[in-house]
């Protein structure tokens, strides 16, 4: 929806903002409570002109437009904000999925069989197979995509990874420290200086972000140490930072990120107190992204979001997904998923997949309808925004 003309989308039966009703709640007001964020306009209107919401309100306020599109009293959320997605990769895993549903435990070593075949694939079918998931995403109501490398993990295919996503997407990442390459498994300390030195240099053009899967429960992926190195090293090219921590056990990746002052961790499958009070304390400047896809998808336990979200930490919800661990994009059935698994009201839910993800990337633009916000929205084929979790697995959300 961009160009000179403006458009009058109009016919809304509940529009949910997620800036309160008159647009007035910011997106960094943490003590804002997820019901009032809403702002739930019944019988609603907006404009959209050259991409940005120019006007929201009810529709018999409604000014003049240049076109009009009457969405016949569908629901109206902003468009979903994915903060977390690996979806640069070829080959398939789903033989892996079905063994894990068997009993076999998931380790990251899986990850391997997909870096082997996205090595092999040519620049124009790992383009092919990302552009077919970027259209899912957005066919499910995601309008914002961040999109990591990690497959690569040489400095070619990791660079070449960072460039076919920054076609599709301006929140790129460098996950270069996925996991040590098989070749370099006996000798980490040279992946590590590969990592944080001309694979590094070759990537930052890219990529927006620097992740590092820190994990010492995975002996694939990274210590706490080298997990720093990696991080210090990606600030220092300019990048902002994000980790992949506390997924199979307890660990340090949390306090790391709080520590470093990153835009967020994601996972927080098993925090400790201290980790709690530490994300709370960080809520202004570190989000802890759950990614309760990842657990139903390897029959893990589902973050305990109450305790984080009662303590005051600022939370997102994304999909993470990856051909290994959660392969879906669809960002309403990690809402029913959150609603149903980690007891977050449908109103925490949404806004965790709205404004929870744009503050983990740092962005005020999307997930919200606000006037000036970039107009991305998603129509639900529903008359509230209740029905995303209410009726899960159903093809309700589409981007507008
Ligand atoms: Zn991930």
């Amino acid at each position: 929806m961009t160009g000179r003309r403006s458009r009058l989308v109009t016919g809304i039966g509940e529009l949910v903002t997620c800036a309160g009703p008159d647009g007035g709640i910011a997106p960094d007001d943490l003590a804002a409570p997820a019901d009032e964020r809403l702002g739930i306009v019944p019988d609603a209107a907006l404009v959209v002109a050259d991409g940005r919401v120019a006007w929201v309100g009810r529709a018999v306020d409604a000014p003049a437009a240049d076109e009009r599109l009457d969405v016949g009293g569908r629901a109206v959320v902003p468009g979903f904000v994915d903060s977390h997605s690996h979806l640069v990769y070829a080959g398939d895993r789903a033989a892996e999925f079905t063994a894990r549903m068997a009993g076999t435990p998931y380790d990251g070593g899986g990850i391997g069989v997909s870096v082997a075949a996205t090595r092999a694939a040519s620049d124009d079918e790992l383009r092919a197979l990302l552009a077919a998931r970027v259209a899912e995403a957005r066919a499910l109501g995601t309008t914002t995509l961040e999109v990591k490398s990690g497959y690569g993990l040489t400095v070619e295919d990791e660079a070449r990874s960072l460039r076919l996503a920054r076609e599709v997407t301006d929140e790129t990442t460098f996950l270069g420290a996925h996991v040590v390459p098989p070749e370099l498994r006996e000798d980490r300390a040279a992946y590590l200086d590969l990592v944080t030195g001309p694979m590094l240099e070759a990537c930052a053009p890219h990529a927006r972000w620097v992740d590092v899967f820190c994990e010492p429960n995975s002996p694939h992926a990274f210590t706490e140490a080298e997990a720093r190195r990696v991080l210090d090293a990606g600030r220092a090219a300019g990048l902002g930072l994000r980790v992949h921590g506390n997924q199979l056990g307890p660990g340090p990746g949390a306090r790391l990120a709080v520590e470093l002052g990153a835009a967020s961790v994601d996972h927080c499958t098993f925090l400790d107190d201290a980790d709690v009070e530490a994300l709370a304390g960080a809520a202004a400047t570190t989000v802890a992204t759950l990614l309760p896809g990842v657990e139903f998808s390897t029959r893990m336990p589902y973050v305990d979001a109450r305790r984080l979200l009662d303590a005051g930490a600022s939370v997102a919800l994304a999909s993470d997904c990856n051909p290994g661990t959660c392969n879906t994009a669809s960002m309403a059935f990690v809402l029913a998923l959150a609603v149903r698994e980690m007891r977050m009201t449908a109103a925490e839910a949404l806004v965790a997949a709205t404004v929870g993800g744009a503050r983990a990337l740092r962005r005020t633009d999307v997930g919200r309808v606000a006037v000036g916000c970039r107009a991305d929205l998603a129509v639900l084929e529903a008359p509230s925004y209740l029905h995303l979790a209410y009726r899960p697995g159903m093809p309700l959300a589409r981007a507008l």
